[in-house]
């Protein structure tokens, strides 16, 4: 399976309202192949997920999977998910400061508030209905990947720009503190 290109901060496909895709389109060839592409893509690249418009196909899909990921090692493992048409509704007021990454924001890191507690309705890549709720770490990059769908990056919500840094100097000046506050999250929520 042949990987895609990934599109980087800048070009306008990131910014662009993703379309949701008919259920005879999610049974297309067209699809079936990018959403394969997109898991493709993510593992050689070690994201935790990918949405379409960061392979420039801008179609709400977005795939999520954790496995012992070496970008974000304190996140918890999550089985791998494809959403197609998905939505995300926060099921509480209550946030966390997460720092995050994306692999189309290359060599940055920043902090965003994040809801500890989502409810995820979509479509599986067969068209079946997903129904279920997600929690702490999980629930930011179940939010992080829909912002995606929606045009936005985490830059958009980073409001102490103090925090943006390199992955580098992430490890120096932020990392320890960042991962106990993590740790504490996996702690309370499981997840
Ligand atoms: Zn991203």
């Amino acid at each position: 399976m042949p990987l895609r290109k990934i599109a980087t901060i800048g070009h306008p496909v990131l910014r662009q309202v993703a379309r949701a895709l008919s259920v005879e389109e999610i049974s297309s060839y067209e699809t079936q192949t990018l959403i394969d592409d997109m898991i493709e893509t993510m593992r050689d690249a070690n994201g935790a997920g990918i949405a379409a418009n960061q392979v420039y196909a801008p179609v709400q899909i977005c795939v999520i999977c954790i496995e012992n990921n070496p970008r974000y090692p304190y996140k918890p493992n999550f089985p791998l998910t494809v959403l197609v048409n998905p939505l995300v509704e926060a099921l509480t007021i209550e946030t966390f400061r997460n720092f995050e990454g994306c692999l189309s924001v290359p060599n940055l890191r920043g902090e965003v508030e994040r809801f500890t507690h989502v409810r995820v309705r979509a479509v599986d890549r067969n068209g079946g209905p997903l129904d279920f709720e997600v929690k702490g770490l999980t629930a930011g990059t179940f939010q992080h990947e829909l912002d995606h769908l929606n045009g936005k990056l985490f830059v958009d919500r980073v409001t102490d720009t103090t925090t943006l840094c390199t992955w580098v100097e992430f490890e120096r000046h932020f990392q320890a503190a960042f991962v106990d506050r993590a740790k504490a999250l996996v702690a309370k929520f499981g997840q």
